[in-house]
């Protein structure tokens, strides 16, 4: 099954894609996972995509687009995967259709999570990130068994730098001049399934499973 999340910057798309990723048995792929790896080892993708990351704007069209169409052609996508975080715009979207029709495939479902923008900030403020594993926590719903630490690698755990707030206000208004596009966009295809993301975690993935149907 191929399976893009959409949502607001912080609605709960990574931890739900992982999720359903290992349900599904098929690969999680963060775009801003692969960004920050990246930077992370200084490599020259890295160094480009850093300043926009830092800013709250997009890493340009060009550069997601090459690096997503090399993951989904490796072994581990012939069976599906969820994507996470994207495609972020209708031209990636666009070349994801593009690149899928000529292989005779297609984007299963589009799962949209909705948090309303007042939540977004709270959750953004208290996500905690391994830059180690890619494991994400939160300070109040998502607690690290031992704070400051990650529980899968032991790693220090940080606040990334664009989930501070004023780059967080500036990431919801890309997200909805650019990204929520995406949503009639997929309502159009007719794979747009939409879950509560107010919901705890646990709830909104028992939404998600039934609306995919597994
Ligand atoms: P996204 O990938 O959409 O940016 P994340 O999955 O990283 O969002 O979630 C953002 C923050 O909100 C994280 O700290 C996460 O632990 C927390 N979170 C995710 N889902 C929920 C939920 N349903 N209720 C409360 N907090 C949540
Ligand atoms: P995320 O981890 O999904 O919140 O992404 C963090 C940042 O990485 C975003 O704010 C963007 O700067 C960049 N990014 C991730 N995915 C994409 C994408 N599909 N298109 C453009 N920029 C992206």
């Amino acid at each position: 099954m191929r399976i893009i999340m959409l949502g607001a910057p912080g609605a709960g798309k990574g931890t739900q894609a992982k999720r359903i990723a290992e349900r599904l048995q098929v690969p999680h792929i963060s775009t801003g996972d692969i960004f920050r790896a990246n930077i992370k080892n200084g490599t020259e993708l890295g160094m480009r995509a850093k300043s926009y990351m830092d800013a709250g704007s997009l890493v340009p069209d060009s550069l997601t687009l090459e690096l997503v169409m090399d993951r989904i052609a490796g072994e581990d996508c012939q069976n599906g995967y969820v994507f996470d975080g994207f495609p972020r715009t209708i031209p990636q979207a666009e070349a994801l259709e593009k690149a899928l029709s000529e292989l005779g495939q297609k984007v299963d479902f589009a799962v949209d999570i909705e948090v309303p923008d007042e939540d977004i900030i709270g959750r953004m403020g208290g996500r905690r990130a391994c830059l180690q594993c890619g494991a994400t926590y939160h300070v109040a719903y998502a607690a690290p068994k031992t704070e400051g630490v990650c529980d899968r690698c032991g790693a220090g755990l940080t606040l990334r730098d664009d989930d501070k707030p004023e780059t967080v206000k500036k990431r919801l208004a890309v997200y909805h001049e650019q990204t929520q596009p995406l949503i009639d966009f997929y309502r159009n295809k007719g794979c747009l399934a939409q879950a509560d993301g107010t919901k705890d975690v646990e709830d909104v993935f028992c939404e998600i499973l039934k609306l995919l149907g597994v």
